[in-house]
């Protein structure tokens, strides 16, 4: 058995962003990873850069995981996931953290009188007064809690690739109708594009001189989000806690945000146990209110596409 302040589970942005936050809050952290990322190209936010630029200002002149050189003013700019997310793990493992690889078997949440204080993760165990959840859309957490969760919308089919083009193509492409929508947009090393379809292996009407090549990344999503993404020794942060769609254009930037902010006030309750549930019931409500609002602007834009 060993012990640590704080066990991240996950590896990708959310349990990067807690681990580092954490870790420069001077606390003894645990990151559980599977080491795993899609090779996906994604495309950052102004808002997310801004937020990377504070947590790891080293991964903005890092060469080989960006798109595009340099992001253009007030614009965002893209990058591969597979090459971006094991360069944000060291900036995590420079912060001070463990890293425990996780190459099979389960990780189980160890429970005592209703409060989560460690995991078991095969022969071994960490204890640990909090557990911070960022293991994505496998909801780790919630599958082996039960965790509650609204869910907002019908089954939504997603794909992401790389894209070629003529050159009288258009650099950018938004279009949005009933059976779901297109975005494609260029970067310095070639173009990049995401699709949402309502209907399973419908095929997305592709503007003339522009064609998708290589591998295609597939997804299937709903929109959800946890009840309670805090709780006694937990929070659950990035996809995790909430899921909408690539539409919301912020994906990367509420798991950085999420993470960051679920491991402050985890330090915060290491301090100040007593107001434990006051931290928990801030937390839920923050990620309840994020995905509301959200939810509400995507919910308005398809209807007036007549899309859901
Ligand atoms: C098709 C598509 C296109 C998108 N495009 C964009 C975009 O252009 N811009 C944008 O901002 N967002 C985009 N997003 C959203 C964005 O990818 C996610 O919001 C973001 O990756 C969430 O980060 P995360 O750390 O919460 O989860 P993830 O990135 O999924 O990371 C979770 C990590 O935890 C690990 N893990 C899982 N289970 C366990 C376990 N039991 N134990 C230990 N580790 C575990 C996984 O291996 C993974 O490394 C897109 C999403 C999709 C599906």
């Amino acid at each position: 058995m060993s012990n640590a302040d704080i066990i991240v589970i996950g590896d990708g942005p959310a349990g990067c962003a807690a681990t580092i936050t954490a870790a420069r809050a001077g606390l003894e952290v645990v990151m559980l990873g599977r080491g795993r990322s899609s090779g996906a190209p994604e495309y950052l936010s102004r808002a997310s850069l801004m937020l990377l630029a504070e947590l790891a200002p080293r991964l903005s002149r890092e060469t080989g995981i960006w798109l595009d050189p340099e992001p253009l003013p007030q614009s965002g700019r893209a990058l591969l996931r597979g090459k971006f997310d094991p360069r944000f793990r060291i900036e995590a493992l420079d912060a001070g953290a463990r890293y425990v690889p996780l190459a099979a078997g389960r990780v189980e949440p160890h429970i005592a009188r209703g409060k989560i204080c460690g995991v078991h993760c095969g022969a071994s165990s960490i204890a640990s007064p909090v557990v911070i959840d960022a293991s994505g859309s496998n909801g780790w957490l919630r599958r082996a809690m039960q965790l509650e969760e609204s869910i907002g919308s019908p089954a939504l089919w997603l794909e992401r690739g790389l894209a070629a083009a003529h050159s009288h193509a258009p650099d950018h492409h938004w279009q949005i109708a009933q059976q779901g929508w297109l975005w494609i947009n260029t970067t310095s090393a070639g173009m990049i594009w995401t699709s949402l379809s309502t209907q399973r292996d419908t095929t997305v009407h592709w503007p003339d001189g522009v064609w998708p090549t290589g591998k295609r990344w597939r997804d299937c999503r709903r929109w959800r989000c946890l009840q309670q993404a805090a709780g006694p020794g937990y929070f659950v942060c990035g996809d995790a806690a909430v899921q909408l769609d690539p539409a919301t254009g912020d994906g990367f930037r509420f798991a950085v945000e999420s993470g960051a902010w679920a491991a402050s006030l985890a330090a915060q309750l290491l301090r100040h146990p007593e107001g434990s549930s006051l931290l928990e019931a801030l937390y839920s409500d923050w990620i309840v209110q994020f995905y509301v609002s959200r939810k509400a602007a995507l919910a308005e834009c398809y209807a007036n596409a007549s899309m859901l």
